[in-house]
């Protein structure tokens, strides 16, 4: 179960759940959303092309995202498994992934879903992130927008990879430690 894609929406505690998994799996998380916000903070290109879409509650365009994911998992710390934080999030970016995979005789070993099936529940906790990490496209109406794109974007992939036969939903409400230990008992029962 090494090569994992966490989906979920913003605000499912994907970031977090990722650093617990990538430490307990061995393997690396790859987080676009991070390598696009420190890219904003160290003022490279990249983060030129990004931010106008992030501060909008946009998707990054696939063009710039893909080419980015495509050079990180091609790293070497990647080889022997990665788990994705915020990618795919488009069709064209499920494509793009599967032929990276492809390219190397591998695929995908599951999709986990985190499920937070209530939106005020999403929502509040990212009104708390902006506070406690002062993320900028964590404000009312950019948070409002996110949810808007992943609806629209984002949550159809859930049936695509279902279909696949590699989707595994898991409850991300309650408390952190025990959706860690939901995630790893899903897991585990794939594999059993
Ligand atoms: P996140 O921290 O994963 O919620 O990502 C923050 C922002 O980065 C998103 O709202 C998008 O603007 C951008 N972003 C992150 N991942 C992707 C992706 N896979 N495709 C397009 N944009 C992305």
């Amino acid at each position: 179960m090494t090569r994992l894609v966490l989906l979920g929406p913003p605000g499912a505690g994907k970031g977090t759940q990722a650093q617990r998994l990538s430490e307990r799996l061995g393997v690396p998380a790859v987080s676009t959303g991070d390598i696009f916000r420190s890219n904003v903070a160290q003022g490279t290109e990249l983060g030129r092309e990004a931010q106008s879409y992030m501060e909008a509650g946009e998707y990054v365009p696939d063009s710039v995202t893909n080419r980015m994911v495509a050079d990180r998992l091609t790293q070497d710390d990647c080889s022997g498994g990665f788990l994705l934080d915020g990618y795919p999030r488009t069709a064209a970016q499920v494509a793009e992934l599967d032929r990276v995979l492809a390219a190397d005789g591998h695929r995908l070993d599951a999709v986990l879903e985190l499920v937070v099936a209530d939106t005020e529940e999403v929502v509040s906790r990212l009104r708390k992130r902006a506070i406690t990490e002062g993320r900028s496209d964590d404000t009312e109406d950019v948070i409002r927008r996110r949810l808007e794109v992943y609806a629209e974007q984002t949550a159809p992939l859930t049936d695509l990879y279902r279909e696949r036969g590699l989707l595994v939903q898991v409850d991300g409400t309650g408390d952190v430690d025990e959706v860690t230990r939901r995630i790893l008992t899903a897991l585990d029962e794939r594999t059993a």
